[in-house]
């Protein structure tokens, strides 16, 4: 599978089918809590990176395997509405399916008439907001000089105007950047402004792009959560890891996911049950030695992260 991964369990979606319609780490913003590190391609660019039906394709393809699937999930390793074929996805994945489709976005592009009419279709539209003002917003989340927060915001209300169905909100919190009662009031306020269906917030539980970005004490989430009356999807565990393509051997599945987000030491253990733990240990120590793969401490815990894309 080319452009297709899980389905992998989300707290918000279920069971959540995953497409990537473009090349890795393709973002106009290059947030400080990135699992996937500093972007690479950083462009504001629209690009038809692949043929919508080729992807489509491998949504019937993965179909065929008889997985349980609540959500198809458009997200990319990066920013999906740089995709210029999403409205032409999304309308090919309805003609296939009943299965919901969901969009997650850091929601730069909502101020762009294209990106909205594209994501019209979709049943569900996840935007990101993490800052209240053009300051905070470009030292947490580092986008393009052409991104504008005024704009954004701006954008995100006339979608809200446009758009019928489920606008969930998610914001990030970072340690001593938001998550204070006056920048969490202050991004309440922008949230009012908008209408959301939902505010979700969530924390840095991977490595992030930043070394220095860590997690705010749960003291401080609890009142990120009341001030923004969000709810906290921040801990949540992914305990069942899938991947469609079975054909793969277990180096090639632990590559394939942690493309995507680095992995927890005892998650790749539970990625392959039919395994002895020794086995497993003795793939991971090959695919480090080999430089593929780099084992990072973050939070006091052990990851594995990509070396080499
Ligand atoms: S977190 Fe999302 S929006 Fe931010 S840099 Fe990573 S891919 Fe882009």
């Amino acid at each position: 599978m080319k452009y297709i991964f899980g389905p992998v369990p989300s707290r918000r979606l279920g069971r959540s089918l995953g497409i990537s319609p473009i090349p890795p780490k393709t973002c106009n913003f290059s947030c400080v809590y990135c699992q996937l590190g500093r972007t690479t391609n950083f462009t504001n660019t629209r690009e038809m990176f692949y043929p919508p039906e080729e992807i489509v394709q491998e949504v019937k393809e993965a179909f065929k395997q008889n997985k349980e699937i609540d959500f198809i999930t458009i997200v990319g390793d990066g920013e999906p509405t740089l995709y210029a074929g999403l409205g032409e996805l999304i309308r090919g994945i309805k003609q296939i399916t009943d299965i919901k489709v969901a969009v997650i976005t850091n929601g730069a592009l909502l101020c762009r008439n294209d990106v909205r009419n594209d994501l019209l279709k979709a049943d569900v539209i996840l935007p990101t907001l993490d800052a209240p003002n053009s300051q905070l917003f470009k030292i947490i989340n580092r986008p393009r000089n052409e991104v504008v927060f005024n704009q954004i915001i701006e954008g995100m209300r006339m979608f809200r105007e446009e758009y019928t169905n489920q606008l969930w909100l998610e914001v990030m919190i970072v340690k001593d950047k938001n998550d204070s009662p006056e920048i969490l009031k202050q991004i309440k306020e922008i949230i009012d402004y908008i209408g959301f269906n939902k505010v979700f917030i969530n924390v840095p539980i991977r490595p992030p792009a930043e070394d220095w970005v860590e997690i705010p004490s749960l003291e401080r989430l609890q009142i990120a959560k009341k001030i923004l009356e969000a709810e906290d999807i921040s801990y949540y565990e992914e305990v069942l890891i899938e991947n469609l393509d079975e054909k793969l051997d277990p180096e090639q599945r632990i590559i394939e996911i942690t493309q995507r987000h680095p992995l927890r030491d005892d998650q790749v253990y539970s990625l392959f049950p039919e395994l002895e733990k020794k086995e497993t240990r003795k793939i991971l120590k090959k695919m480090e030695k080999k430089g593929i793969l780099k084992p990072v401490i973050y939070n006091k815990i052990k990851f594995w992260q990509i070396s080499k894309k």
